[in-house]
């Protein structure tokens, strides 16, 4: 090995989950932080989750605010005629779809 040009490696290097799990691991850095880790993504808990870094959803919202406004001035005689039941968001169905998983998954404990 070359000596002077490769990083302190080091077996004890932390890292600290957004949901609170801390593990060790080796790293050449001391500390990490990470949003997602294997006890809360979905794919290990089977459960639907938002990940929402930076706030893009917030951005999202804003943005379809701003385009229904666009919308209402420009179209009153439309959005009048249709409408007779809000359309659900995709995080709505999402929730909705949770909530039943939830649900099922409580009475087939319940069964065995
Ligand atoms: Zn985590």
């Amino acid at each position: 090995m070359k000596q002077g040009i490769h990083p302190n490696w080091t077996d004890q290097a932390q890292v600290t989950c957004s949901c609170g799990a801390t593990f060790t691991i080796g790293s050449t850095l001391d500390t990490l932080k990470v949003d997602i880790c294997s006890k809360c993504h979905p794919f290990f808990t089977g459960e639907m989750k938002f990940v929402d870094r930076q706030g893009r959803v917030d951005k999202f919202l804003k943005k379809v605010q701003v385009a229904e406004a666009i919308k209402a001035k420009g179209s009153t005689k439309k959005s009048s005629s249709k409408n007779s039941e809000d359309p659900k968001s995709y995080k709505d169905v999402l929730r909705q779809q949770q909530t039943v998983l939830k649900q099922v998954a409580k009475t087939r404990v319940q069964v065995a």
